[in-house]
């Protein structure tokens, strides 16, 4: 590991400030739970970074709102995941959260952290002799052609093809999420939608945010359709594995008729991938197998598999539909 400097912020704005003077080399340090993973690995090599972890106004939870549920950044995943209001009344959200990673980590890993955690492609973790675009531009893909059981079949490109490995930013997807940033020209606001990038000819860049701007919270809008949701995780074991193919469904019904549905898509995609073409065509049908299945072949249309992924269009399709009659079962 290189050797880095290191310091304590006491404010977002005294972390921003902190980044801009550290310049490109600088990171932010929430959970640390990805970013110590990969300083071990030699992927990442700050030469300066701000910990934030003594700003305490980032850690509130505030679910009580009538109109959308709040987080702060720095809130940690355990607790965010065990809120009652969320166990209650979104549980897609609450599982998205527990279904992840191990409770040591949950512990440590903050929310906002999360929806920025790099990567699980092993060329991409393991370094030289690897070609990697996302880890060194321009030196190739060892993952196109390569073992890519675990890669992406939707958004990817000839440059790559790593699967976004987040299950909190596909529930928060499905809910329309937004989250609000600082930067050293004040706050905005960004829909999650709009939050990552799809690799294409630059991988590297994944997100759409500014290298000095940090998240402030997460916002949820309030809807009546959270009851009815759920966070559906297929893995190759129950416990501490990420997804190969995952679905985050909410719906709004009308006894076993659909008035509006949401899907979002994990593990399958480069970044979180809201299916509105699904959510169409389930809209004013009767819910049953037959028309969960319609919705995840839909969902899974475009799907292009590699060498060993195959099978994830078939599991992909089939978990959206399942995900669909748990989501029914919680009207
Ligand atoms: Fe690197 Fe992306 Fe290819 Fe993996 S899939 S080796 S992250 S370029």
């Amino acid at each position: 590991m290189q050797p880095f400097t290191y310091t304590k912020a006491t404010s977002a704005g005294d972390a921003v400030r902190a980044v801009l003077d550290g310049g490109p080399g600088t990171r932010f340090l929430a959970g640390g739970t990805t970013l110590y993973d990969l300083m071990k690995l030699n992927v990442e090599m700050p030469t300066r970074i701000v910990d934030l972890t003594g700003i305490k106004e980032l850690r509130s939870i505030d679910t009580s709102g009538r109109d959308e549920l709040l987080f702060g950044a720095l809130a940690c995943m355990s607790d965010v995941a065990a809120d009652p209001r969320l166990v209650g009344g979104y549980p897609a959200l609450s599982e998205a959260l527990w279904r992840a990673a191990s409770q040591q980590l949950r512990n440590m890993a903050t929310v906002g952290g999360n929806l920025l955690q790099r990567t699980r492609c092993a060329y991409f973790r393991f370094g030289e002799p690897f070609p990697c675009n996302k880890r060194k531009p321009g030196s190739g893909c060892a993952a196109i052609g390569g073992i890519d059981r675990g890669h992406a079949l939707l958004g990817g490109s000839e440059a790559c093809i790593a699967v976004y490995p987040s299950d909190w930013a596909i529930a928060l997807a499905a809910f329309d999420a937004k989250i609000d940033v600082l930067g050293p020209n004040g706050e905005r606001t960004i829909a999650l939608e709009h939050l990552h990038r799809e690799p294409g000819t630059t991988p590297h860049l994944e997100t759409t945010l500014e290298p000095s701007e940090l998240i402030l919270r997460i916002r949820v809008p309030a809807t009546r359709m959270g009851r009815a949701s759920t966070y559906h995780k297929i893995r190759d074991r129950e416990s501490y594995a990420f997804a190969l193919a995952s679905a985050a469904v909410a719906l709004d019904m009308d006894g076993d008729r659909v008035r509006a549905a949401r899907i979002a898509i994990g593990g399958l995609a480069t970044r979180p991938w809201r299916v509105p073409a699904a959510e169409q065509a389930l809209a004013g049908k009767t819910l049953d197998q037959r028309a969960a299945r319609e919705a995840g072949n839909i969902a899974l249309k475009g799907a292009q598999p590699g060498l060993h992924n195959a099978f994830r269009i078939e599991l992909g399709a089939r978990t959206v539909a399942a995900a669909l009659m748990i989501a029914k079962q919680r009207v």
